[in-house]
């Protein structure tokens, strides 16, 4: 099997360039072209010899991501997007366009097992972890069909990042890289729903991205009942991570709320929420849950989130409801790709 040349960090690059017995430059050339110049074949590499093309293309490929389905929203300019890999699967990303830049939103796994109740995504279970490349690759093509340049980056779509930790890893080294698309890390934010050992090791990277922690329930019962991770890491070892990650980063943790009405939004909630919250640097992020159809959870009005926002605020929480991007395109993070799949098996 040929190896995926994308997935290569600079350094690891240099190396298998020697080992073909090419000068180094020309792992810098081979890494521009990919990562900045965003090749998706070795044939638009034209400043390297026809012969080292050939050689890289006998040993290397760069693993596809083909935009399969995209859809716009008129309100806010949210692009939502389906690409499909080697081997028939599909991903979905998502671009936001804020004032300050373009976010984008990127898959880091075909499916999840982490089986959150609340989500599209669980819905299917685990197929298969994306590598580096397949990530980049979401990022690549969608700055290349926009014209423009991404800045931001949240690793918050379908999959458990840190269920795939190595290829987490090498993504973000390469994303970061001077001689690729040098995003900063302070512009990338990977959201995790508490794997616990995971969490401890991102802490011992020296990175300065922003880690978010999907908390979603104010105690420990709570968390279970909507996430199944919660029986395996409970919320005080949870809490004792993000506060090592904050002290062995200085990164102010982001928490991520999803309100679903009547479960997780009450006053008694708000209050648990407080005593969590309080004592840490951090900002809670309150997403009203997205109704799905395999799923009855209904979520809070507006006046609702807001009422449990200012309550929150009163005690000096950080806090800001999630602006709904695209709502013309609808539908919760993964249910683009659900959609497909289900016109696929007819
Ligand atoms: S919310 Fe995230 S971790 Fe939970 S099942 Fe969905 S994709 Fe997986």
């Amino acid at each position: 099997m040929k190896k995926d040349i994308r997935a290569y960090t600079y350094e690891e690059l240099q190396k298998e360039i020697q080992l073909l017995g090419e000068k180094s430059f020309r792992a810098k050339q081979v890494y521009e072209w990919l990562h900045q110049k965003l090749a998706d074949s070795f044939a638009e590499m034209t400043n390297l010899s026809k012969n080292f093309r050939n050689q890289l293309e006998e040993e290397y490929e760069i693993l596809p991501v083909e935009m399969t389905a995209r859809q716009e929203s008129k309100l806010d300019g949210t692009n939502k997007f389906l690409f499909c890999l080697y081997d028939g699967n599909v991903v979905e990303s998502v671009l936001m366009r804020y004032k300050h830049g373009n976010s984008v939103c990127i898959s880091s796994q075909v499916g999840c097992r982490m089986g959150c109740r609340f989500c599209a995504s669980a819905i299917g279970g685990l197929e298969r972890n994306l590598s580096a490349s397949e990530m980049l690759g979401q990022i690549y093509q969608i700055q290349k069909i926009i014209g423009e340049r991404v800045s931001n980056v949240v690793v918050m779509g379908t999959g458990e990042p840190l269920d795939n930790y190595d290829n987490l890893l090498n993504f973000i080294r390469i994303l970061t890289d001077e001689h690729g698309l040098h995003i900063s890390q302070r512009n990338i934010t990977v959201s995790t729903c508490g794997i616990v050992p995971q969490m401890y090791s991102l802490a011992k990277e020296h990175l300065q991205i922003t880690l978010a922690l999907s908390l979603h329930g104010s105690n420990q019962e709570k968390r279970k009942m909507l996430m199944p991770v919660a029986n395996k890491y409970n919320l005080e070892e949870v809490l004792d991570a993000c506060d090592n990650y904050f002290e062995k980063t200085g990164r102010r943790i982001t928490f991520e709320y999803s309100m679903v009405h009547g479960v997780n939004d009450t006053d008694e909630d708000a209050k648990e929420l407080i005593e969590i919250l309080k004592p840490r640097n951090c900002h809670l992020n309150l997403i009203p849950v997205n109704p799905i159809k395999e799923r009855d959870f209904v979520r809070p009005n507006r006046e609702n989130a807001l009422n449990f926002k200012n309550k929150l605020e009163k005690c000096g929480i950080n806090v800001t409801i999630r602006r709904e991007m695209g709502s013309d395109i609808g539908g919760a993070c993964g249910q683009l790709r659900r959609s497909y799949q289900g016109r696929s098996t007819i």
